[in-house]
């Protein structure tokens, strides 16, 4: 980096402390001036939106400094893992907005990660422990009492050499060994009470086949892998404070005590994004999705950008919400709400308007000729000129809201009553005249007459009204199916919750209206084509939409009845 590259730089302003230690560091040459970052995901989901909190900050960090961020799939457990994740991660990144460098895997690094632990073995500093690992956790102690060293602690170098060799070649059982670092079964830190670096696993690995046995645990593979790359800033969430002692020692041992300072790698954690009424953890969704509590790991329910993208919000939605919630060094349980507020303003300056009833009643305009058609100029967006207008039409027979009438009116309901006037979007001004009702009492018509003068747009078409509803014409618009959805869970933070997540799902989470009417236009959107349904919310196409079944998906309300509801 250049000297006028930093002098720009240090006009920006910075977020929050993690872009302050990058900044420092970059300020005093550490590195070379350089800056790498990864996104380091383990292939055994999707990404959920936990996971762009991560993404913004390690792609955002490398882009707004000058530096490179990489793609790491962290593949060291073959059990859980698989080619459809890694595709899904990246197709989720770019969505976002974000470019990697380059795509790094953890298990290109299987071979040196052995070879370090072979040189860790001939050290001294590793050891074949081949007890069940129940009786390893049992002798690990409490942070205020020392561990027991196991009885395998002080074997000799070549047997420990020869019991590795056979972890990896299929001899040795799984379960029957682990290799572990000879650290300090007496140390503060649990995770210095000599850790697992190597357990068995007898599965075939989605990219080395049947090659390895032995596989590296989290804390063997990833430090490692961060210096190797070349990695300068190894950002990641605040549980792994207490592993950096851990991954600041495996690095030294790499390093062979040289250059301590420069050019290793320097975890920095921040806190993880929860929020309320869902969950993150990855088991837990796999679980909803495999049990088939919910349609596939996009199930626009699902906290998954996949499931947030096919019910409709944008990527920009996404990022401003995270931009609000910032990042600290404490946990906390982020609103939901805030999300669909950023979504609200995003979606806003963005969602083409059209008109849909979803809830729909018969209107008849008595003195509106029978077989006559008006194509009507309607806006597409009011917030941008540049989207445009298309025309709808307009004629004698509508679907209106059935909340958009009712017979015995207060003084202040603003829509349609008897003897009341609206104004039709885009339209006319209409007074209603009466309505006609089956045995029951329902409203099945509701009569009214409009004033020609009153067209939307003519000259001396100002006159005031207090309402506005939106309709459809019945001739020409089109039947769809709509999906309104509500919140996952039924408990604000179901991760604390002592009875199993499986309780806890909302039973009314997905709520299907059959008998939609749209206007013919929203039918030449396609999914994620941000739309509004006027006076409704914003909505978007579901891949399930066909030209003979449309479907649409309820991104979010216009207003925040959710804060309503529970007060
Ligand atoms: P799980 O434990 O559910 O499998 P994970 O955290 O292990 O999830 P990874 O694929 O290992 O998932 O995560 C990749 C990166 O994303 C890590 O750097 C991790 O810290 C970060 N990350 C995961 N969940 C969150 C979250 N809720 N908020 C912020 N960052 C997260
Ligand atoms: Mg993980």
């Amino acid at each position: 980096m250049t000297e006028t590259n930093h002098t720009e730089l240090s006009e920006k302003k910075r977020l929050n402390f993690v872009e302050e230690i990058v900044w420092e560091d970059l300020k005093n040459g550490k590195n070379g001036g350089k800056l790498q970052t990864r996104f380091p995901p383990e292939p055994n989901g999707y990404l959920h939106i936990g996971h762009a909190k991560a993404i913004c900050m390690d792609f955002g960090i490398a882009e707004k400094y000058g530096g490179e961020c990489n793609l790491r799939l962290d593949d060291t457990n073959p059990v859980k893992e698989d080619t459809e994740y890694v595709e899904a991660i990246k197709e989720d990144i770019q969505w976002l907005g974000f470019k990697w460098g380059h795509i790094y895997h953890a298990s290109d690094y299987f071979q040196q990660l052995w070879d370090f632990a072979v040189k860790l073995i001939k050290a001294g500093k590793a050891y074949i422990d081949e007890q069940t690992s129940e009786e390893i956790a049992a002798q690990k102690g409490t942070p205020t009492q020392p561990g027991t060293p196991s009885p395998y602690r002080d074997r000799p170098v070549e047997e420990n050499l020869a019991l590795f060799d056979k972890m990896n070649s299929g001899e040795a059982e799984e379960g029957s060994m682990v290799l572990r670092a000879k650290i300090d079964m007496a140390s503060p830190n649990m995770h210095f009470r000599d850790p697992i670096m190597y357990r068995i696993i007898n599965k075939e690995h989605h990219r080395t086949g049947n090659k390895w046995k032995a596989y590296p645990m989290y804390d063997f593979a990833h430090g490692q892998s961060d210096f190797f790359e070349g990695v300068t800033h190894s950002i990641c969430t605040l549980e792994f404070v207490p592993h950096r002692p851990l991954y600041d020692y495996f690095i030294d041992e790499l390093k062979d005590g040289k250059d301590l300072d420069d050019n290793r790698p320097r975890q920095i954690e921040f806190n993880r994004l929860n929020l309320t009424y869902t969950v993150m953890s990855k088991r837990k969704l796999l679980a909803l999705v495999k049990e088939g509590l919910v349609n596939g790991w996009d199930d626009p329910r699902m906290p998954t950008l996949c499931g947030f993208r096919r019910r409709g919000y944008s990527p920009e939605s996404i990022r401003k919400f995270i931009d609000m919630i910032g990042y600290t060094k404490f946990d906390a349980l982020n609103d939901f709400a805030m999300l669909e507020a950023a979504a609200r303003e995003d979606l806003n300056a963005r969602a083409i308007r059209v008109s849909a009833v979803l809830n729909p009643v018969k209107l008849v305009i008595t003195n509106y000729p029978e077989d006559k058609v008006e194509m009507l100029e309607a806006v597409n967006n009011p917030e941008n000129e540049a989207d445009g207008a298309h025309t709808i039409e307009f004629s004698r027979e509508l679907w209106i809201e059935r909340d958009d009438f009712m017979e015995n009116a207060p003084k202040k309901y603003f829509r349609l009553t008897p003897g009341g006037e609206v104004r039709l979007k885009n339209a006319y001004i209409v007074k209603c005249t009466g309505c006609k009702k089956d045995e029951a009492g329902n409203v099945e018509e509701i009569y009214c007459e409009y004033d020609p003068e009153s067209k939307s747009g003519m000259p001396g078409a100002d006159r005031k009204v207090k309402g506005t509803l939106h309709w459809v014409s019945r001739a020409h618009c089109l039947q769809a199916e709509v999906r309104l959805y509500d919140r996952l869970f039924n408990v604000e933070n179901p991760s604390v919750d002592e009875r199993d997540f499986r309780e806890l799902l909302n039973p009314d989470s997905l709520r299907v209206l059959e008998n939609c009417f749209v206007e013919k236009f929203a039918a030449t959107k396609k999914p994620q084509d941000y739309l509004q349904f006027q006076r409704i919310g914003y909505f978007t196409m579901d891949k399930d939409s066909t030209p003979a079944h449309l479907v649409f998906n309820r991104t979010v309300g216009l207003k925040d009845t959710w804060g309503k509801k529970n007060k």
